[in-house]
């Protein structure tokens, strides 16, 4: 655990922390499930950019702290959000107040799991709402009632999952990345609220192409995505498909086949399997290249969006 971070001027950076590790490392790797069907496997490594803003956090959070410009921070999320831990990280690092309004208001009964206890660790305040209010969360009136509840009513709101028109613009880089390595033909992701996809397909550029694997059931994401490059860009951008067959039940849910999935792919490649969203994206390009759905000599760049928590070997 690292001790926090005393910010050393008063007015916040837009970039907490470390400084970030960008273009985010690409790494070959050797996998005969791939292999076999003439497919290249490539990582790209956005679980290093920062070590508290993890992976796509980072690149949807950054502008969005640009834009609070020194305001407390509202934001949302399940029990086990990535989001709100990576708000909570910046939010320490920077010396703002956090605030997460957090679905199910039986959570307020119980002893805080890791990730939500590590949110509050990190000075995030919780506040636990019904389910039907935090589906109603984006409705004027009952965001402004949480906001007046909370005695937050000059904070700035980062949306569920963080994604906004300037988180979205933000993963455009992502994207940009992947076009400027050499060979790349897709870019895969596993996708929430479709943001990072975004903007990531939206920097790729002719040629090349994004597919999301939904973490969620329900698919409604491509009707999301498209809204979100409504808002960022004023239209649809790049060419992007989603595959809605490997959310496993969906979010936060498992299953103990892509549980031995993800420790076997640790195993082969000493990669740390994120399992909210990375091992299901793992899972799902080996299917695909095993159903022959990339021709051969294809590129496929999985984006290791994130890193599993708690840390492996971290003892908490
Ligand atoms: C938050 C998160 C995502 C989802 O990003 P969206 O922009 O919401 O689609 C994917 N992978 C990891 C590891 C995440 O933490």
């Amino acid at each position: 655990m690292t001790s926090p971070a005393t910010p050393d001027s008063p007015t916040p950076a837009p970039a907490p922390g470390p400084p970030p590790r960008l273009p985010s490392p690409l790494e070959e790797v050797g996998d005969r499930r791939f292999e076999r069907y003439g497919v290249r496997l490539v990582l790209k490594r956005d679980d290093l950019i920062h070590p508290e803003l993890i992976g796509n956090k980072w690149r949807k959070l950054t502008p969005n702290l640009e834009a609070a410009a020194g305001r407390p921070l509202v934001t949302f999320g399940g029990a086990y959000s990535n989001h709100l831990r990576a708000t909570a990280a910046a939010g320490r690092l920077l010396g703002l107040p956090t605030l997460g309004v957090v679905r199910g208001q039986e959570l307020a009964d119980r002893p805080l799991n890791p990730s939500l206890a590590r949110c509050a660790a990190d000075g995030m305040r919780l506040h636990f709402v019904d389910r039907s209010t935090y589906r109603h969360k984006t409705d004027p009136g009952t965001l402004a009632a949480i906001l007046r509840a909370t005695g937050s009513e000059d904070a700035y709101v980062v949306p569920e999952g963080g994604s906004n028109a300037l988180a979205v613009r933000g993963c455009v880089a992502l994207g940009e990345e992947l076009r400027d390595a050499d060979g790349i033909d897709v870019a895969a992701l596993a996708c929430g609220t479709g943001g990072t996809l975004a903007g990531t397909a939206a920097g790729l550029g002719p040629g090349r192409r994004a597919l999301g694997v939904p973490v969620l059931r329900g698919g409604f994401l491509d009707a999301d995505v498209t809204a979100l490059q409504k808002a960022a860009f004023g239209a649809r951008r790049g060419t992007w498909s989603l595959d809605d067959r490997f959310h496993f039940g969906g979010y936060a849910r498992t299953t103990p086949e892509l549980d031995s999935f993800a420790e076997d792919f640790e195993q082969r490649h000493g990669l740390p399997v994120e399992r909210l969203y990375v091992a299901k994206l793992l899972y799902g390009l080996v299917a695909l290249a095993g159903e022959g759905a990339f021709p051969r000599g294809t590129t496929v760049a999985a984006v290791i969006t994130g890193a599993p928590f708690p840390a492996a070997g971290a003892g908490t």
